[in-house]
């Protein structure tokens, strides 16, 4: 279906003010599926002065209000749960299952910060005369810009418009170019389900044409971004000037450590699943597997084996276990990375191929590299994209020096039946998130983010809401 999608300002659907539109490209089969509004300085000037206007109504809306409205949205999200699944998939590519699954995370945490916005519970801290009261307060920070990557384009953006609204603030959201319409499909839902007009505002278009002007005004007080290292600095150091709130949940590039006491079978088949899921665009994605040396070979032998088996094909049709890349752009990365590794002599036990049977779209097979030099560039830069890599250990003290040893830390992932392993590993990776036995890292209740240069901030759990409040200490004397 050809869709023109308008951009929400100050309440309103709105085309760009220069009448400006791209194409939105299915990456299943490289034709367009519709078109948005191609914002430039002038929208995003409209959008800040309608964010403000809308924060001056938001914070003075009393928590339990802002609930309501926050766990509407969820229930009108529910409610079109399969519509906006399928623009996921028509957008990103991913299998329309995996777009279901991301849709009921979204419900989920727009459910969870519904209740959030009734527990921003202040302080009383004992004063040292009797005479006095000592309080902190906690407060919305104000006006929030938000940028996000398109991997999981719907969830993604709500991790920030959710806590945004339970905290009192009013939100400015750029989605992924490649992928507004099922963002604008959530914008939708808050209009319906009562928030004032300014408090969410959605723009849509080219970075370099939103972007420079909200972060050079001084009334946005707090950025949010989801996507790279690389754009992640860049947005901190335009930041610097206005000296704004800043969170950033970055790349990532996970180690796997299986020690070898586990049924590794039952290990293999969990983690190709996890692995291939939305074809490796995800920042939490495992990716280095270090095996213990005494099941390395046969980990190797059933992954590859269940690599090559996955059905690929547009995320529309059933059956499919893997989607093409989101974008052109990316399956050129993911080939460039394949040809690198390949010229310096690793061996791909699977893939590393377009598959040849699919002649349009952004498709490229489950690839599949053993014993990867330490240094290969596939080993020390994100692949974000189908790429394993699988490496064998020995000692404990040698597998958690290689699993640390990148400036990513986002998460990582330990198999083991021993508990006293599965903590001496969990404490020893430093990482912001770790699955021991599974590769869920991320639910509406808990907290999700980074160290290192994957970023700094939480998203999700009862943390989720606090980088959007500032705290406020009142010290009253009594009279
Ligand atoms: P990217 O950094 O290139 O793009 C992310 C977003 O930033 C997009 O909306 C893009 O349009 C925008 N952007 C790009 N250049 C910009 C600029 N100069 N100014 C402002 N905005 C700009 O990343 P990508 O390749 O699209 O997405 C993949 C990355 O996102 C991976 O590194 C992945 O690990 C990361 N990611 C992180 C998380 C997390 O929660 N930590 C989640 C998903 C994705």
């Amino acid at each position: 279906m050809n869709r023109r999608h308008d951009m929400l300002i100050g309440g309103e659907w709105r085309p760009a003010s220069s009448r400006a539109n791209y194409d939105i490209v299915d990456p299943a089969t490289e034709e367009p599926i519709g078109s948005a509004a191609q914002a430039g300085a002038e929208d995003a000037a409209a959008a800040i002065v309608a964010a403000n206007a809308g924060f001056e109504i938001w914070r003075r809306t009393g928590p339990w209000e802002r609930s309501a409205v926050i766990r509407r949205i969820g229930a009108l999200i529910g409610e079109r749960r399969e519509e906006i699944a399928r623009l996921i998939t028509e957008e990103i590519g991913k299998p329309l299952d995996q777009a279901h699954g991301e849709v009921q995370m979204t419900i989920d945490l727009f459910d969870w910060f519904a209740d959030e916005a009734r527990r921003i519970y202040g302080q009383v801290i004992e004063p040292r005369g009797l005479g006095s009261r000592q309080h902190v307060v906690f407060e919305p920070v104000g006006v929030v810009a938000a940028f996000t990557a398109w991997n999981f384009p719907v969830l993604l953006m709500s991790r920030k418009i959710a806590p945004a609204l339970a905290a009192g603030c009013s939100i400015i959201c750029r989605p992924a170019e490649e992928a507004p319409g099922a963002v604008l499909a959530v914008g939708r839902c808050c209009v319906e389900a009562g928030v004032p007009a300014g408090v969410v505002n959605i723009l849509t278009g080219q970075p370099t044409d939103i972007t420079p002007a909200l972060l050079a005004d001084p009334s946005v007080r707090k950025i949010t971004f989801t996507g790279s290292v690389p754009v992640g600095k860049l947005l901190m150091r335009q930041s610097a000037d206005t000296v704004k709130r800043v969170t950033m949940e970055l790349g990532g590039h996970a180690p796997v450590i299986v020690h070898d006491d586990v049924d590794i079978e039952a290990v293999a088949r969990k983690s190709v699943l996890a692995k291939f899921r939305n074809a490796g665009q995800v920042c939490a994605s495992p990716t280095r597997f270090y095996v213990h040396e005494s099941k390395a070979d046969r980990f190797a032998e059933l992954f590859a084996e269940r690599a090559r088996s996955m059905r690929l094909g547009h995320g529309l049709e059933t059956g499919v276990d893997m989607g093409p890349l989101a974008t052109r752009r990316r399956r050129d990365a993911v080939e460039r990375m394949v040809e690198e590794a390949r010229d310096s002599g690793v061996k791909a036990a699977a893939g590393a191929a377009r598959p040849a049977h699919l002649k349009r779209g952004y498709f490229y097979e489950p690839t599949v590299f053993v014993d990867v030099p330490e240094d290969a560039a596939v080993m020390r830069d994100e692949p974000f994209g189908p790429i394993a890599t699988i490496s064998r250990f020995s000692s404990f003290d040698d597998v958690v020096r290689r699993a640390n040893g990148l400036e990513y830390g986002l998460s990582g992932y330990v198999f083991t039946g021993s508990l006293a392993r599965a903590h001496e590993t969990a404490a020893a990776l430093r990482v912001g998130v770790v699955g021991i036995n599974t590769f869920v890292a991320s639910n509406a209740e808990t907290p999700f983010g980074g160290v290192k240069q994957s970023g700094f901030g939480r998203e999700g759990g009862a943390l989720g809401i606090r980088d959007y409040l500032d705290a406020k200490f009142i010290n009253m004397e009594l009279a």
